[in-house]
């Protein structure tokens, strides 16, 4: 997959530059240690034009993952975010996957960074996980513990247990993991959160043991808005295999359903579920369409 070639342009500290014309600091300790904070929006083609999804709940949470790391963050994030649609339309992109990174300068002692940088990149990209129905594995790999890791900040150290974890299960024929957390609980997927359909009622873990996902946040609001019940509530490995189907939600990846987890083949036809409800509207709601149709 290439993400930038010799025209693309990048936001670097306040500027707008080649993507092949910026220099990496080998001594960063964002390099060394995964010490860096970053975020992953959506923009999208709308009838209103381009507009990013939700982008001031994801520049609070880097704002916030910054913060948790030491990161001193003097970046407003009103002007981040007209940079972004700065950037967007200076590479000719509609709609695309947007990347901040905030990361470290040389520094090579176990100490809070006394510089950060921040930069931005846009590149097209498709939903994360396609636009098939996905099969999972429940991973051998466990999420980190919450007293040991910032399981609520988007930092980059922490995404090695990710990477282990799909790489492992597409090793294995699947598409994506499933975590588990210290107590053999199902946390969630390596990017996404979960959730499953039982009786006519949606289950997702508690905010409390995952990432806090703003797609997850979206599901709920559309979950009540729909009038469907959803409930937070710790799901265990037999929750997950006995559930009637199961969808994961996250920004690169936006609404996908599962077909299969481990050996379990859910029986019950997607397009006829909550989930495939839900992913209709989220659609419907990041193009912008909510009555679009009726006012046309
Ligand atoms: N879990 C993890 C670990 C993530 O990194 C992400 C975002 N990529 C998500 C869940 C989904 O979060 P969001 O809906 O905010 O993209």
């Amino acid at each position: 997959m290439q993400y930038y070639n010799q025209n693309t342009l990048i936001y670097l500290n306040g500027e707008f530059v080649k993507a092949t014309g910026t220099r990496v600091d080998l001594f960063s300790q964002s390099l060394h240690y995964g010490y860096g904070a970053f975020e992953g929006l959506r923009a999208y083609s709308t009838h209103n034009g381009t507009r990013i999804f939700k982008a001031e709940a994801h520049f609070e949470r880097l704002r916030k993952s910054c913060e948790a790391i030491g990161f001193s963050y003097t970046w407003n994030n009103r002007t981040l975010i007209e940079q972004c649609y700065a950037l967007l339309s200076a590479n000719n992109l509609r709609s695309a996957y947007i990347r901040p990174l905030v990361f470290s300068g040389s520094n090579m002692h176990l100490t809070s960074a006394t510089e950060a940088h921040i930069m931005i990149a846009a590149w097209e990209w498709g939903p994360y996980l396609g636009q098939h129905l996905i099969r999972v594995n429940i991973s051998d790999i466990e999420r980190p513990s919450k007293k040991s890791f910032l399981i609520d900040a988007k930092v980059s150290g922490q995404y090695i247990n990710a990477i282990r974890a799909t790489t492992d299960a597409i090793r294995n024929g699947f598409d994506e993991a499933l975590l588990v957390d210290q107590e053999g609980y199902v946390a969630q997927a390596s990017s996404e959160n979960i959730f499953i359909e039982k009786d006519f009622k949606i289950y997702t873990p508690p905010i409390a043991d995952v990432f806090p996902g703003i797609t997850r946040q979206t599901v709920i609001g559309i979950c009540k808005e729909l009038g469907f019940e959803i409930i937070e509530k710790r799901l265990t490995v037999q929750d997950i295999y006995t559930a009637d189907s199961a969808f994961l939600s996250g920004t690169a990846a936006e609404i996908i359903g599962i077909k299969q987890v481990d050996h379990v083949v859910y029986k019950e036809d997607w397009e006829h579920t909550i989930g495939a409800s839900i992913q209709r509207k989220y659609k419907n709601l990041v193009l912008e369409q909510e009555n679009y149709e009726v006012i046309i």
